[in-house]
C-alpha cells in the first residue's frame, strides 16, 4: 500500500507534495504558504487513497466553502473519473447535516429537522429574551454563537459567565435552546456542535463513523474552530488517519471563532504527526510573492516558512492613487481594458485576457457598488461574490420557508412566514391566540392548528381559515413527496406559485414594477435551479435538460439551507469577479486589483471606542495583515494596489491615508508612480492639525 504513486510526478507534484500524498497511514500536516499546492495535495491524495485500496465512500475531504467543495469534486473527477462521485467532499457544516440526518435520532432530532438562518435566529432570540433592540439581540446572537463554538451549552455557559450580563444571556440561551428543540430545528453552530455531541456521547455512532471513514482530509485547516477540531479527532479516532493542510499566515476567520491553537495542538495531540512543508509557490511571479512575503514578515510566526517562485520577476506591483471611490472604479475599468488590449504590459503577452482572468478584491461588501456601476457603464460583465447571498433575498426566503414547512411541520418560524406570505386573511390576533394555545399545550403551531379544542380560543371563521391553510400544506407536501426529477419538480413549483398567487404578491408589495419584475426573475431562477437539483443537468451544447438520477423535491429541500451561494449561472462564467477578501480565500486570478487600501478600510478601523485593549488591537491588526497577505497572493501575473485620497466615512468625505501595508510591501520605489510615503507625510501633517483622534491614528502609522 505504501508504494509511491507512479502517476504523482507525471501529474505535476513536486517531491514534498508527493511525500504528503503518499503518506497514507497516519496523521499528516502540510503546512505551507499561499499558492504552494496544498489544495492540489488534497485532490491528488483522494486519488492516491483510492488507488491504495480505500473505497471512494471511505474518503472524506472537507473544504471551507460549498464552492470550494464543488471545485474539488470537479478536479477529483478529472483525476480519477467516476469514482470521485462516491467521495464525500463537503464543508464541515454539510458533513454535520449528513451525520445528524443519519444519526440525530439518538439526540431526539427527527431526520427532517430544519436549519434556521440568521434571521430566524434573530426573531427567536427577540422572543426568548424579550427585546426588540437590534443591537442587543445581535450581541446575544454573537455571544451564544461564541459559546456554542466553544462547545458550551446554556448551563455550562451560565456556570462560567463572567458577570451579570453574561448570566442573563446564558438564561436567554436556555430559552432559545428549548424553542429550537420544540421546532425540531438547529442553527448553523449546531451543525458542528450536535455532531460533536453525537460522537462524544454515543459510542455506537462514533464507532460507526470511525469504521466507515478510512481517511479524512481537511483543507484550510488554519480556519477551523475548537469544535471542528474535536469533531475531526473523534472522526479519525486513535488511528489518526487524516491529512490537514493549512497556512497560519492565512488565518482570517478569528472573528468567527477560528483558532490557530488547532495548529499548535496537532503535534501535541498526535506525536507521530508527519509535517510536510512546501516551499515553491506555483501561482505568482517573484515580484508579487516578494510583496506578499514582505507584508506578512512583521507578523509573529507559528512555524517559519520560506516561499519562492520560478515564474520569473514579472510585472512590478503597481500602487495606484485615486481621488475617490468613483475615480478608482474608472481607473480599474481603464486598467482592465488596456490589459485586455495588450497595450499596457508587454510581459503579459497574449495570455490571460479573458474577463474571467480579472478580479477586484476589497475589504467590505459595500465597496463593490462603485465598481458595479462603472462596469455596467463600460459593459464589462461581472459577478459579485461574497456579498448578499441569493438565499438572503426576501422572495427566496419566503419560498424556502414554505418548502421547509413541508419537510418539517414543526418548524414554527417557517410556519409563521408561510402563513403570512402572501397574506391570506389570517391576522396577528389569530396567530397570537394560536401561539398561546400551542405553547400552553406544548404543540407546534401546525399541530395546534388541527387541535379539536382550538375552537375554544378562536372564532369559527379564524379556525376555518387556519384549517384551510393546514390542508393546503398537507396537500402540497403530498405532491412534493411524489415529485421525482426535474420535469416533475418544475411543474410542481409552477403550480404552487400559481396556487398562492406569488407573482401578484410581489407586484402588490413593490412600488415599482421594475423591482417586482426583478424579484420575480429571481423566483424563476430559483425554481429553475431547484428543478435541476432534482436530478437534471443542462447539456452544454444544446442547452436541453438531461435527467440523470431523479430525486424528490422534498429530498432537495433538505439540502438547500446550507448553500450560501447558488452555483454559477450558465453563461456567467467568463466574467470579472468582484469579491471580498474573505471570500477569495483559496482562489487565484491572473490579474488582481486590491481596492481601497487605506487606513480604516484595510486595516479595518482598529481604534473604535469599543473598549478594546492594546492586545486585542494588536491581534486584530495581525489578522488584517493576514487578510492583505491573502489578497496579494491571489494574483498570478499582475497586481495593482489602489488607495484613495478621499474616502466616504458615513456621509462625510475624509482624507484617505495609504494603508500601512503598502509601505510594508517594500516595493521598489522606482516602480511607484508616486511615493506613498511622501503622501503619508503630508497627510499626517494635515491630519495632525485636525483632531486628537486623527493624531493618534497618524502616530500609529510607522514610516
Ligand atoms: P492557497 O494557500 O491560496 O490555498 P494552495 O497552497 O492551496 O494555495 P493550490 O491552489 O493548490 O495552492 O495551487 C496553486 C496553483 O499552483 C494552482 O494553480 C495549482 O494548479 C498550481 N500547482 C500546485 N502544485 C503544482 C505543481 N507541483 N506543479 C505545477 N503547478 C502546481
Ligand atoms: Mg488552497
Amino acid at each position: 500500500m505504501s508504494s509511491p504513486s507512479p502517476t504523482s510526478a507525471a501529474a505535476g507534484l513536486n517531491l514534498a507534495q508527493q511525500e504528503a500524498v503518499n503518506y497514507l497511514h497516519g496523521p499528516c500536516l502540510v503546512l505551507a504558504g499561499a499558492g504552494s499546492g496544498k489544495t492540489r495535495v488534497i485532490t491528488h491524495k483522494i486519488g492516491r487513497l483510492i488507488q491504495a485500496g480505500l473505497k471512494p465512500e471511505q474518503v472524506a475531504a472537507i473544504t471551507f466553502t460549498n464552492k470550494a467543495a464543488a471545485e474539488m469534486r470537479e478536479r477529483a473527477r478529472s483525476l480519477i473519473g467516476k469514482q470521485a462521485k462516491g467521495v464525500l467532499i463537503c464543508t464541515f457544516h454539510a458533513l454535520g447535516v449528513r451525520m445528524l440526518r443519519q444519526d440525530g435520532q439518538v439526540l431526539d432530532l427527527k431526520p427532517q429537522f430544519s436549519i434556521l438562518d440568521s434571521d430566524d435566529v434573530t426573531s427567536i432570540l427577540k422572543d426568548a429574551g424579550g427585546s426588540t433592540d437590534a443591537a442587543t439581540v445581535r450581541q446575544w446572537q454573537w455571544t451564544i454563537s461564541r459559546w456554542k463554538n466553544m462547545g458550551l451549552n446554556a448551563a455550562a455557559a451560565e456556570a462560567q459567565a463572567s458577570g451579570d450580563e453574561e448570566r442573563v444571556i446564558a438564561r436567554i440561551m436556555a430559552r432559545y435552546e428549548e424553542r429550537l428543540t420544540a421546532y425540531q430545528s438547529v442553527d448553523f453552530d449546531d451543525l458542528i456542535g450536535l455532531p460533536l455531541k453525537l460522537l462524544r456521547e454515543h459510542e455506537s455512532v462514533r464507532n460507526k463513523w470511525q469504521q466507515s471513514l478510512g481517511h479524512v482530509l481537511v483543507d484550510e485547516y488554519q480556519d477551523t474552530n475548537v469544535t471542528q477540531y474535536e469533531v475531526l479527532k473523534l472522526l479519525v479516532g486513535m488511528r489518526g488517519r487524516f491529512t490537514a493542510v493549512g497556512d497560519d499566515d492565512q488565518s482570517i476567520y478569528g472573528w468567527r471563532g477560528a483558532t490557530l491553537d488547532n495548529l499548535r495542538r496537532l503535534p501535541q495531540d498526535y506525536p507521530n504527526l508527519k509535517v510536510v512543508k512546501l516551499e515553491q509557490n506555483y501561482r505568482s511571479t517573484s515580484a508579487i510573492l516578494r510583496a506578499a512575503n514582505n507584508v506578512i514578515g512583521p507578523n509573529p510566526k507559528l512555524y517559519p516558512k520560506t516561499l519562492f517562485s520560478e515564474l520569473g520577476e514579472g510585472e512590478p506591483v503597481r500602487v495606484v492613487d485615486c481621488d475617490s471611490e468613483e475615480h478608482e472604479a474608472e481607473r480599474v475599468v481603464a486598467r482592465i481594458q488596456s490589459l485586455r488590449a495588450g497595450t499596457e504590459l508587454q510581459a503579459v503577452g497574449s495570455q490571460f485576457k479573458e474577463w474571467k482572468d480579472f478580479c477586484v478584491l476589497y475589504r467590505a461588501n459595500h465597496m463593490a457598488k462603485p465598481f458595479e456601476k462603472a462596469f455596467r457603464k463600460a459593459q464589462i460583465p461581472y459577478k459579485v461574490s461574497g456579498g448578499q447571498s441569493f438565499f438572503d433575498r426576501a422572495e427566496i426566503k419566503d419560498l424556502c420557508c414554505w418548502l421547509r414547512l413541508l419537510v418539517n411541520n414543526n418548524d414554527d418560524p417557517a410556519f409563521m412566514r408561510a402563513v403570512t406570505t402572501p397574506k391570506r386573511g389570517i391576522g396577528h390576533t389569530t396567530l397570537a391566540a394560536l401561539g398561546n394555545f400551542a405553547s400552553q399545550y406544548r404543540l407546534s403551531l401546525f399541530e395546534a392548528l388541527f387541535s379539536n379544542s382550538l375552537g375554544s380560543v378562536l372564532p369559527a371563521k379564524a379556525v376555518g381559515s387556519l384549517h384551510e391553510f393546514g390542508r393546503y400544506v398537507n396537500d402540497l407536501e403530498y405532491r412534493a413527496r411524489k415529485t421525482m426529477g426535474t420535469q416533475d419538480s418544475r411543474a410542481f413549483l409552477s403550480d404552487w406559485l400559481k396556487d398562492i398567487d406569488y407573482e401578484k404578491h410581489l407586484y402588490d408589495g413593490e412600488d415599482s414594477d421594475k423591482l417586482a419584475a426583478a424579484r420575480w426573475t429571481n423566483v424563476m431562477e430559483f425554481c429553475d435551479w431547484m428543478a435541476l437539483r432534482c436530478g437534471g443537468h443542462r447539456d452544454d451544447t444544446s442547452g436541453a435538460v438531461v435527467e440523470t438520477e431523479k430525486k424528490s423535491m422534498l429530498e432537495v429541500v433538505q439540502t438547500i439551507a446550507l448553500l450560501s451561494t447558488m452555483s454559477e449561472r450558465e453563461g456567467e462564467k467568463n466574467v470579472v469577479t468582484l469579491s471580498t477578501l474573505h471570500a477569495a480565500k483559496g482562489l487565484e486570478w491572473p490579474h488582481v486589483v486590491l481596492a481601497g487600501c487605506v487606513e480604516g478600510l484595510l486595516p479595518f478601523k482598529l481604534d473604535d471606542d469599543d473598549g478594546s485593549n492594546a492586545d486585542s488591537i494588536a491581534q486584530r491588526l495581525q489578522e488584517e495583515r493576514r487578510l492583505m497577505y491573502v489578497g496579494i497572493t491571489r494574483a498570478q501575473r499582475t497586481l495593482a494596489v489602489n488607495w484613495l485620497r478621499k474616502r466616504k466615512k458615513g456621509r462625510t468625505l475624509i482624507a484617505g491615508v495609504p494603508s500601512r501595508f503598502i509601505a510594508e510591501m517594500a516595493l521598489d520605489q522606482a516602480t511607484l508612480k508616486e511615493d506613498p510615503r511622501e503622501k503619508i507625510k503630508a497627510l499626517r501633517a494635515e491630519f495632525a492639525k485636525k483632531s486628537l483622534a486623527a493624531r493618534a491614528a497618524a502616530a500609529a502609522y510607522p514610516l
